[in-house]
């Protein structure tokens, strides 16, 4: 039998991917194979008569097999690109997504503005870590970190993704519920919480199901964590401390209304590249 090249198994495998509704077969059929053949998905490209072993083949299938059952790439391949950063993922963890990319680079842009040179800096509900760890090795400043998570699998990924970027000195992990297990204060809080409205959980897409519910289940209005860190930040900001939140589509509004009621101040809605509001931010300033 004819050996299958690199072409004959992307364009078969695109094809099937297609067919079971994954919305781009190309992409995350280079993305797998390149994970098995151990190369950048790049150079697929200049392999593309390359024949491949049948145990390459065999370990190919397996990877289809599940990718076509619904189970993020990100998860087979057990990494994510986060702000040009390679992180490790796993199902205990919530993908780090695009738009998240904007809480750390209007986070970033706002330490640049801040005239203190060294800062603290809280990230609740961390998963991976991709928030926290891209801030403090990102930033133009000397950060200490913290990272928060009600997950000790979670914390686990998060702690060897710090050691991976090298930032581990730099940041603390903690588990517990939001802010509860933060003993001193902080400069500023940033945070990705769970957000999606509880009746909206199971129409999620399959890929996102396969996430962590704990990471995603916000609540009959997807707010009820924003309640609770918010409430928790006045007591653990310095003065002059800042929170940024993330926010889920038409919740910045009723969260910049939380954030009045809590006595924060300069508060702030920002967009991201689509044109949706995502980030909320504001001051506060103890009496
Ligand atoms: N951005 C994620 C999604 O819509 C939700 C993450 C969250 O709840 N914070 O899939």
């Amino acid at each position: 039998m004819e050996q299958l090249t690199v072409k004959d198994v992307l364009d078969k495998t695109t094809d099937f991917f297609k067919e079971h509704g994954i919305d781009t077969p190309r992409l995350d059929a280079e993305i797998l194979l390149a994970e098995v053949l151990e190369l950048e998905r790049i150079k697929l490209y200049v392999n593309f008569d390359q024949p491949l072993e049948n145990s390459e083949v065999d370990q190919y299938r397996e990877l289809i097999v599940s990718r076509s059952k619904g189970i993020p790439v990100a998860y087979l391949v057990q990494k994510q690109e986060f702000m040009s950063l390679e992180f490790k993922v796993t199902p205990d963890v919530l993908i780090p997504r695009p738009e998240t990319e904007h809480l750390v680079e209007t986070t970033l842009e706002l330490i640049a503005e801040l005239d203190r040179t060294e800062l603290k800096i809280v990230d609740v509900g961390t998963g991976s870590g991709a928030i926290i760890i891209s801030l403090v090795k990102l930033a133009s400043k000397e950060l200490t970190g913290v990272g928060i998570d009600i997950s000790e699998q979670a914390l686990k990924v998060a702690q060897k993704n710090a050691i991976k970027q090298q930032v581990k000195g730099k940041i603390e992990f903690k588990v517990g519920d939001l802010l509860e297990p933060l003993n001193d204060s902080v400069d500023l809080i940033v945070s990705n919480p769970p957000y999606i409205p509880t009746g909206q959980l199971a129409s999620l897409q399959q890929e996102v199901k396969a996430e962590p519910m704990l990471a995603l289940d916000g609540g009959a209005e997807g707010l009820d964590y924003y309640y609770q860190i918010i409430k928790q930040a006045t007591a653990k900001l310095r003065a002059g401390g800042l929170i940024l939140l993330e926010v889920g589509i038409n919740q910045a509004r009723k969260i910049a209304d939380v954030l009045a009621e809590f006595n924060f101040k300069e508060i702030e809605i920002i967009e991201d590249y689509s044109g949706i509001e995502r980030v909320v931010k504001a001051s506060y300033d103890k009496e």
